[in-house]
């Protein structure tokens, strides 16, 4: 594959420029159109004969938008189309604190979570950080809108994608490029153990998303395949490390399966595993009625089991939300636009 100039640091793109016989000084000037998201074509101050060396020579894998879908309250469904014709799905969110985009991080997924559309066909293959940046700038561009916050939430597990992930992560953070704090970025994995200890070392202050899901491990080991791994006493050890490390808050979340996990006896469980493991660690649990998944039988519980769960919660202490849900009116389940379309 030629360079992929998008996912270089903007040290890395200075040599590379000075490599193909350009001047240095140039590195920063491409740096900055390239993160505002623009094509070459459009790089006014970049001479005509290193665009050209460029187009000959190196790669900008970014996304192009293959559908997309508008919802009444302003979300918009994407489904991009990759360089290598494989597609990926982000969805693009307005928030009163400003845009979110959601991003993907490979296409498909190996952590076959038995309720997520994602995951159906496997892992395809990890994005880079072009694509992944790629994801934001194309939102951008399409809307016309600044994007101020991103999560890494959409299809794929970011720790199966690390040296990716974190680049990505960084050069959303570069000064030159997106500019975008950590404490505006949200990375949500399935729980693999080692990359939450190795990503609380990356001085990335990013918060933390746990897809938890259960109360106990006989509960998680039958939905969540990563839980025979990394069982959740690992888990909630490498999510109180991660908050003495970064100070960050962690963010659990729990998707509400009708006779599944969403009796008042599973919250007083999840109530009483969140006290023990994590006495000293500012925690949040997120809670998302399921989007129903009928091939597996799964379906959200009613409004008033959701609140009966919450108020145990609360009555414990623990600190829980449910999910506004955005896009109702579209697929907003993940992987569901791509999974229609191969
Ligand atoms: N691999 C990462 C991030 C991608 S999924 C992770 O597992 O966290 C983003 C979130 O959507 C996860 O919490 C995931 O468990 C959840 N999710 C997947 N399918 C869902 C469904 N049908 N209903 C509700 N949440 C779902």
């Amino acid at each position: 594959m030629r360079p992929d100039i998008l996912s270089m640091y903007e040290e890395e793109l200075a040599e590379y420029i000075v490599s193909i016989g350009e001047e240095r000084y140039r590195a920063k000037q491409l740096y900055k159109w390239l993160h505002a998201g623009y094509p070459l074509a459009f790089m006014s101050n970049i001479p005509k004969k290193m665009k050209e060396k460029l187009v000959e020579r190196a790669l900008i894998p970014s996304v192009t938008v293959e559908t997309k879908q508008v919802s009444s309250d302003g979300t918009i469904k994407y489904l991009f189309r990759c360089y290598d014709d494989e597609y990926i799905e982000s969805v693009f969110m307005r928030h009163d604190y400003g845009n979110t985009v959601c991003v993907s991080s490979q296409v498909g997924c190996r952590m076959g979570c038995k309720f997520c559309a994602s995951t159906i066909n496997g892992r395809k293959r990890n994005l880079f950080a072009s694509e992944m940046l790629s994801q934001i700038y194309e939102a951008q561009n399409d809307t016309g809108e600044k994007v101020s916050n991103v999560v890494i939430m959409g299809m794929g597990e970011p720790f199966d994608n690390y040296d990716n992930v974190v680049r990505f992560i960084r050069l959303l953070n570069s000064e030159s490029g997106m500019n975008l704090s950590c404490r505006r970025i949200s990375l949500s994995t399935c729980g693999i153990v080692p990359g939450i200890q190795r990503f609380a070392d990356e001085g990335l202050p990013v918060t933390l998303s746990v897809s938890l899901h259960a109360p106990d491990d006989d509960k998680r080991n039958a939905i969540m395949p990563v839980n025979k791994k990394y069982c959740i006493a690992e888990l909630l050890a490498a999510c109180r490390g991660y908050y003495e490390k970064t100070g960050r808050r962690i963010s659990f979340e729990y998707a509400l399966i009708d006779g599944n996990n969403n009796s008042p006896e599973d919250a007083q469980a999840l109530a009483d595993l969140l006290k023990k493991g994590l006495s000293d660690t500012v925690i949040h649990v997120n809670l998302i009625p399921v989007n129903d998944v009928a091939e597996r039988g799964f379906k959200r519980g009613s409004k008033a089991k959701t609140e009966k769960f919450v108020s145990v919660l609360e009555r414990n202490g623990v600190n829980a939300t449910v999910r506004k849900r955005m896009g109702a009116d579209i697929d907003a389940a993940c992987g569901q636009l791509r999974a229609r379309k191969i």
